[in-house]
């Protein structure tokens, strides 16, 4: 189908001329997907046969196939015979700091500025379409939303900015340190300059035998709730135990930043807990992904998918297939959770803490956690935390990990609607989104994400992308990963 420019006079010159003046091409062109199936996202049954209509960067109509044809003549089709149509999908937890061997690597910042935009790319090319920065340095955080504001590809990107942390507290001493609650103020007023969409801390006890860092003062803590009340803030909080995720309910949690997840002693949640956690409305994050991409449970043949070698920059995927990246990983992440121990005990200690069943033991405690969480009631919220732990993390890329995370839910007893709605709906009220996308309804925002399949059978479809529509503006993975 050939595309036409709008307006009686370019179209008149252009069916003269045979040649379309490239320059007038562009969003304001209507876009239609013909004969698509829709997940719409809500609970909805799937539509078999329909035609989307996107004009100006919403959708403008929803039709069964065989009605009278929507949009203008000229009309740019995309044929959706086969394909499925879901909301665009949103990661919920995502870094930009480090990049996959980063710290293998030794990646200066200038490295790292040229991998995100490969990531940018990378995660349209996977049908995200938003994304949330749970933890960024604010120059890396103002890096991409000047890059995106000049038009270049990538999701819509919210962030919490660097966190609020106390002396010598959990997170990467960076993010800087808040001494006093004047200090406090100061941090949240840097998140509120760059836009945060909430504020993230962390509770975090520690890795068991292997220690932990400072916690929270209390006039911190009081002034940071205090503060972020005050600037409408809501929190984020990274806590992964009962214990911490109890005192993030009780500080008022907007989200809890990761599952119930522990390598060093798994966890079930009790049933008290679960059911306070349901009363209070807080978002549970999921991020399976971090036990999931740790060398000894990852199966390395998945560098052979080819969205993966579509995606991630050649120079992660070089560091990931290296002999000696897992034991560089193991001296990093063992060093970060246990930093008075000797280097050269490291990877002994690695093969202790981190051996395949134990890896696996947490895995499935996460999920078991999360699939009761849901059955009570618990908003689930889809999200990888790529790449952790950074700068350590070697096989967890920015793009198909969240294909990757919604198998996990799936796999841990999550029907496929309720992992998709997890990477659609759901996050798209946590982030205060919802009128605009998550789901696919006439007026909303057009961020669709078009794979080969059908998702509610195979989760594993979400690996098929043929097309990502970003507001409106319609790709393929390829033409994603080489748009300027
Ligand atoms: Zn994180």
């Amino acid at each position: 189908m050939t595309r036409f420019v709008r307006g009686t006079c370019s179209l008149i010159a252009a069916l003269l001329l045979g040649v379309l003046p490239s320059a007038e091409r562009g969003a304001a062109e209507d876009l239609v997907i013909r004969g698509v199936r829709l997940l719409d996202g809500t609970s909805a049954p799937p539509r078999e046969r329909v035609d989307l209509l996107i004009r100006d960067g919403r959708i403008a109509a929803i039709r069964e196939a065989d009605e009278s044809a929507i949009g203008s003549a000229d009309a740019r089709i995309v044929d959706g015979t086969g394909l499925s149509a879901l909301p665009g999908l949103i990661d919920s937890h995502v870094h930009f700091v480090a990049a996959a061997g980063t710290a293998y690597r030794q990646d200066s910042d200038d490295t790292i500025r040229e991998l995100n935009r490969q990531h940018l790319r990378g995660l349209l090319a996977c049908g995200t379409t938003t994304v949330l920065d749970a933890g960024a340095y604010p120059e890396v955080a103002r890096d991409i939303q000047s890059w995106l504001a000049a038009g270049h590809p990538g999701p819509r990107y919210l962030t919490v900015g660097p966190y609020v942390r106390p002396v010598g507290g959990y997170g990467h001493p960076r993010f800087g340190e808040e001494a006093t609650p004047a200090d406090v103020a100061a941090k949240l007023d840097l998140i509120v300059s760059l836009g945060g969409a909430g504020v993230k801390i962390a509770l975090e006890d520690g890795f068991g035998p292997l220690g932990g860092p400072r916690p929270f003062p209390p006039e911190i803590l009081d002034a940071l709730r205090e503060g972020a009340r005050a600037r409408g803030l809501p929190l984020y909080v990274h806590a992964r135990t009962e214990s911490t995720q109890s005192r993030a309910l009780d500080l008022g949690a907007h989200a809890i930043m990761h599952a119930a997840l522990d390598i060093v002693a798994p966890e079930e949640l009790s049933d008290v807990f679960v059911a306070r956690l349901a009363a209070s409305g807080t978002f549970q994050l999921t991020t399976l992904s971090v036990v999931d991409t740790v060398p000894g449970l990852y199966d390395v043949r998945r560098l052979d998918d080819p969205i993966v070698r579509l995606v991630v920059p050649k120079l992660e995927l070089d560091t990931a297939r290296a002999a000696d990246a897992p034991e560089r990983f193991a001296i990093g992440v063992i060093g970060f959770a246990a930093p008075w121990t000797f280097e050269w005990t490291r990877p002994w200690l690695a093969s202790v803490f981190l051996s395949r069943d134990r890896l696996l033991a947490a895995l499935r405690s996460g999920q078991r956690n999360l699939v009761r969480e849901s059955r009570a009631g618990v908003p689930i919220v889809a999200a990888t935390d790529v790449p952790s732990p950074w700068p350590d993390a070697i096989y967890h890329f920015h793009g198909p990990q969240l294909a990757r995370e919604l198998e996990l839910l799936v796999e841990g007893g999550f029907t496929p609607r309720e992992a998709i709605a997890a990477a659609t709906a759901t996050p798209a009220k946590m982030l205060g989104l919802d009128a605009e996308i998550g789901t696919i309804a006439i007026g909303k925002r057009a961020d669709l994400v078009l794979v080969e399949g059908d998702p509610h059978r195979d989760i594993g479809a979400l690996r098929r992308v043929r097309w990502t529509v970003r507001d409106g503006i319609a790709h393929t993975p390829a033409e994603w990963m080489s748009a300027p």
